[in-house]
């Protein structure tokens, strides 16, 4: 490290150790544990987790959760603890997001990504990327997709086929009246399904 002011290169350490420097601070933020300074952001030390990390500290902006093992932004306070959830890569960008700076965000289903990523991938997609479960809220989605299949009229050879469906959602195996696109699960009433199975032959239940 090199003091900017006589330029005297010595151990890292928060202030100058030339006597004429006075105590200059070399940094605004020093931790002595990471060897780590920055002078522009906020950086706090989590003794649990061991690392530097952006933030204005535990208590104000982060929590560190002792079960997940790693530090949440204070908004995920109510979170599904899983342990070392952090030690995984963000699904999106692949970064480690334990080691990682940039905020996270937890998802329903309990699977995290960068909360960068998870508003880019969100725009497109809404089921996680890892387990399929649905990111948010669907009901007003779902909602319009009844009111599409309802106004629509199939061809007369699709109308009595079924097709044997799997609820990304529940985990239920079941059958939804033939779609191209939409399938809604009979116990949810998701239509985040997958089609595992077409039927040919005629819909013995009415759904
Ligand atoms: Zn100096
Ligand atoms: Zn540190
Ligand atoms: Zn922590
Ligand atoms: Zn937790
Ligand atoms: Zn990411
Ligand atoms: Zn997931
Ligand atoms: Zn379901």
């Amino acid at each position: 490290m090199m003091c900017m002011q006589c330029l005297n290169v010595q151990p890292v350490g928060p202030n100058c150790q030339t006597p004429s420097c006075n105590g200059l601070s070399m940094a605004k933020y020093y931790c002595s544990i990471c060897k780590f300074f920055d002078d522009e952001r906020s950086v706090y030390h989590c003794p649990f987790c061991n690392l530097c990390r952006l933030g204005n500290g535990l208590g104000n902006d982060f929590f560190h959760c002792m079960k997940c093992n790693c530090c949440l932004g204070i908004k995920m306070i109510e979170h599904r603890c899983r342990e070392k959830m952090l030690e995984m890569n963000c699904p999106i960008c692949c970064d480690f997001l334990f080691t990682s700076s940039a905020p996270v965000k937890g998802l329903p289903c309990g699977h995290f990504m960068h909360s960068a990523c998870f508003q880019a991938y969100t725009c497109t997609h809404y089921t996680c990327p890892i387990c399929c479960k649905s990111l948010g809220d669907m009901t007003v989605y779902f909602g319009m997709l009844d009111g599409l299949l309802a106004a629509e009229q199939l061809p007369e050879e699709y109308r009595d086929r079924c097709q044997d469906i799997l609820c990304n959602d529940c985990e239920r195996k079941g059958r939804s009246r033939f779609h191209w696109l939409y399938h809604k699960c009979g116990f949810c009433g998701s239509y985040n399904t997958r089609v595992i199975k077409t039927d040919t032959v005629e819909c013995s239940t009415s759904n």
